[in-house]
């Protein structure tokens, strides 16, 4: 029979298919690696085997144990899959933020899921790992499996992705582009192909722009499961074991947009649909291949679907509402209202650590409709120049419940939630009407995921004027 004895031996072996507009010119042929096509859907799957397989041998997980991990996302599936199929039990824990549809998926698998809060810095021990750390150390049987400390997650692609890439091209691959999350991809295959092709293959991460990976700050972006945040608290930034600096010759910034607009493409143009960190690594790979010539050959690896992402990236008014679109130019927009000059002037925001009465001061200083929106604060402020993302905005201050408040407590016990978010490509007269419903006295104009600017109905009210023939004020309610 052409048969399998267990849906294990359907991880990996994922295959290789040449992209068919590495935009244009007479660059490198770019193969992409669809990890989509694995048994659980993800580049993942490959480290939620070996790391049980490896716990079992040595041990540290026995017939009827628990597998615990913290994660948000695809080796949560990965272990749980696998849990599930060898007859373990499995306890997820993961960020408030995650999406329902992971969340759903793991309880389909059979998983326990523990949700806390997200957005901690990595000390506190309400953080997501150190919780799935006690929760091991408590449960008899349970084991961690810390895919971050975890030598057979970098060894799983060592011993898979690398040689099946090494085979698949017949030893010529000359450039490996891969996102860098736990690091467990670039570096179990990059040292596979350094050391097969005797140090010739080229090592390439892709990195989200604002990771601390390729030097930026570490404040938050849109693409998930790549690159590296730093939770401005975190005082000491440790990079993970299981990423090997050494494999990796170079890192590539991409921005959001760019990733985001690269998986659109590659879906409309290709029929791949993959996720938003394919996205950063194709574009990487294009760039990559552009500087070189057709006898060289390059592999990007896509680590999942677009399945998982459709209410976001491939939705057009989450686009939108984050500024990732540029709407219709026949309409006014919101991005319209504000200069481009003034997009480049930071925000007028307070950290949520301020007291009332220093909140209070800036409030009367300079916030003209008596509010502003409230950031965490940290010891990495937003640098200079550089525009809070938006999943940063804790809150906002108002005038009017701060002056009520003791001039002493701090900021935090009395934030009102977060203000509306306008992306630019957003039409003005849509997005007026939805202000004045929400009854906010501004909303953050939002570019590229970043608040660039704060507006109110009578900064849309003047712009829409001439076209619908309002008087400021007409059209409030
Ligand atoms: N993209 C996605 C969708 C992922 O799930 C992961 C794994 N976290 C990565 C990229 C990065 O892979 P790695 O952890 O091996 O660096």
């Amino acid at each position: 029979m052409d048969a399998h004895d267990s849906l294990l031996e359907l991880i990996g072996n994922t295959p290789l298919v040449r992209l068919r507009a590495p935009g244009g010119g007479d660059g490198a042929p770019v193969y992409a690696k669809l990890e989509y096509l694995s048994a659980g859907g993800s580049v993942k799957d490959r480290i939620g085997l070996r790391m049980i397989e490896e716990a079992e041998r040595s041990g540290a997980l026995r017939p009827g144990g628990t597998v615990v991990e913290a994660t948000s996302g695809n080796t949560g599936a990965g272990l749980a899959m696998v849990a599930a199929a060898k007859g373990y039990r499995a306890v997820v824990v993961l960020p408030d933020k995650s999406s329902a549809e992971k969340i759903a998926t793991l309880r389909a698998y059979g998983a326990e899921v523990v949700v806390r809060p997200g957005g901690l810095p990595q000390h506190d021990p309400e953080h997501v790992v150190n919780v799935a750390e006690r929760i091991a150390a408590g449960t008899p049987g349970g084991w961690f499996a810390g895919q971050y400390g975890n030598p057979a997650n970098p060894e799983a692609h060592y011993l898979t992705t690398g040689p099946e890439i090494w085979r698949q091209t017949d030893g010529r691959v000359t450039h490996l582009v891969s996102c860098v999350g736990t690091g467990g991809t670039i570096s179990g295959t990059g040292r596979f192909l350094k050391e097969s092709s005797g140090g010739r293959v080229r090592v390439i991460g892709a990195d989200p722009t604002a990771s601390v990976y390729s030097g930026g700050d570490g404040r938050p972006y849109f693409v998930e499961a790549a690159g590296r945040f730093r939770h401005p608290e975190t005082a000491e930034d440790v990079w993970p074991d299981s990423y090997h600096q050494e494999v990796v010759d170079q890192l590539l910034p991409v921005p959001d947009r760019e990733a985001l607009h690269t998986i659109r493409r590659l879906a409309r143009e290709e029929g791949l649909l993959v996720g938003g960190s394919s996205g950063t690594a194709v574009a990487a790979a294009l760039r990559v291949a552009a500087g070189l010539g057709p006898q060289e050959l390059v592999v990007v690896i896509l680590p999942d679907s677009g399945r998982q992402y459709l209410s976001k990236y491939f939705n057009d008014e989450w686009m939108l509402q984050h500024g990732f679109l540029d709407g219709d130019p026949a309409a006014p927009r919101v991005g319209d209202a504000v200069p481009a000059a003034e997009r480049e002037r930071p925000l007028p925001y307070l950290h949520h650590r301020a007291t009332v009465a220093q909140a209070l001061a800036a409030l009367r200083e300079r916030a003209a409709a008596g509010a502003a929106p409230v950031l965490p604060a940290g010891p990495a402020p937003v640098a200079p120049g550089r525009q809070p993302t938006v999943p940063e905005l804790a809150g906002t201050a108002t005038l009017d419940r701060l002056a009520a408040a003791a001039p002493a407590d701090p900021l935090a016990d009395h934030l009102d939630p977060p203000l509306p978010r306008l992306g630019t490509g957003r039409d003005a007269a849509a997005a007026l009407a939805e202000l004045e419903d929400s009854g906010a006295p501004l909303a953050v104009v939002v570019h590229d995921g970043h608040g660039v600017a704060l507006i109110g109905p009578d900064g849309l009210r003047t712009l829409l004027a001439p076209n619908a023939g309002n008087a400021p004020g007409s059209s409030g309610r």
